[in-house]
């Protein structure tokens, strides 16, 4: 036994995870690094984009444009192991929804995993309720704690998520003071934010400390905001280049902003022409090796975060994208 009940929870492992743990059969065009597993369904919150929203009616075991299937853990643990052993999955990532029967399960889970891999990267996605809480992930096995913020201004966070968007920041900066390095959260771009509040978000993350995973808002069917439209390309490249930017220690006061967009970015660093050219901005961002293939966009769509290295077309075309010189 676990110590709870994990053996009779179904947990949701994401399409691509199950792929590669051969769970499911389906050709994949890209395989994620990172393994991702979804505990609790029917949220208590009701942000407006989520398909696990209390106000939803999308189709249940859904999460982005994402399908999880369920497993139990009888199932899971064999195919999880020798995943994580070949290194063909060098992250596990446990998302939790906002239900009561959600954190005992998943940080079960977590125990599980970090006693058949002491090394394992291990995520977990929780809402930033407080510092306690964190606490509670990392004394289960957690590597990092991702404690996703989703919007990137006040207004907007109350517009579509509700409750006070200081107070979960005050979250974050004090787990990011205590746990250094071991902090990140989630930016969910297309909620309706300037790229000068995209830019302010991302400032404030990187003095605190807080690794920053960039994500396109994309319209779920059965959600709040079915009908809404992704994010303009050019914004969401101009967002990942200022994002790559002050992550590699970049001076905020060198991305120039008029009118809430960003028209120029000077690139003082030496090397960092040369990344951008490579196309390095343009791919997933956030946790260490967590690439979520297709997460935000379908097969054939622009991909908005590359999960591998991209080629030199694919390069110069996002950096087209983003308008800047
Ligand atoms: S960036 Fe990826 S691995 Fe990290 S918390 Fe977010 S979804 Fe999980």
């Amino acid at each position: 036994m676990t110590g709870f009940d994990l053996e009779t929870t179904p947990i949701g492992v994401s399409s691509g995870t199950a792929s590669v743990l051969g769970l499911v059969r389906a050709r994949l065009m890209e395989k994620p690094t990172t393994a991702h597993v979804l505990f609790g369904e029917d949220c208590l919150r009701n942000c407006s984009f989520c398909a696990q929203a209390r106000g939803s009616k999308s189709a249940p075991n859904h999460l982005s444009r994402v399908t999880w299937p369920r497993f139990s853990w009888d199932r899971l643990k064999g195919p999880l192991a020798s995943a994580i052993s070949a290194r063909v999955l060098k992250r596990v990532c446990v998302q939790t929804v906002e239900c009561p029967n959600s954190q005992g399960p998943a940080l079960a889970f977590l125990r599980q995993v970090r006693a058949m891999s002491p090394s394992v990267l291990l995520s977990v996605a929780v809402t930033p309720a407080s510092v306690a809480r964190v606490e509670l992930f990392f004394a289960a096995g957690a590597t990092n704690v991702g404690l996703p913020l989703d919007a990137a201004s006040a207004e907007i966070y109350a517009k579509v998520k509700g409750g006070s968007f200081e107070g979960a920041w005050a979250v974050l900066e004090k787990a990011a003071a205590r746990w250094p390095g071991r902090i990140s959260t989630h930016l969910i771009v297309g909620l309706g934010e300037t790229e000068e509040d995209a830019v302010r978000f991302l400032v404030r993350a990187q003095s605190a400390g807080v690794t920053v995973g960039l994500f396109a808002f994309t319209p779920v069917r059965g959600t709040a905001m079915e009908k809404m439209s992704p994010p303009d390309v050019g914004h969401y490249r101009r967002v990942q280049l200022a994002a790559y930017f002050l992550k590699r220690g970049g001076d905020a006061g060198k991305i120039e902003v008029n009118d809430g967009k960003i028209v120029s970015i000077d690139l003082d660093r030496p090397g960092l022409r040369e990344e951008i050219l490579s196309g390095k901005p343009f791919e997933t961002s956030g946790c260490l090796y967590c690439n979520r293939p297709y997460y935000t966009e379908r097969p054939g769509q622009v991909m908005m975060n590359y999960p591998r290295v991209l080629t030199a077309n694919e390069a110069e075309q996002a950096r087209k994208e983003s308008g800047l010189a």
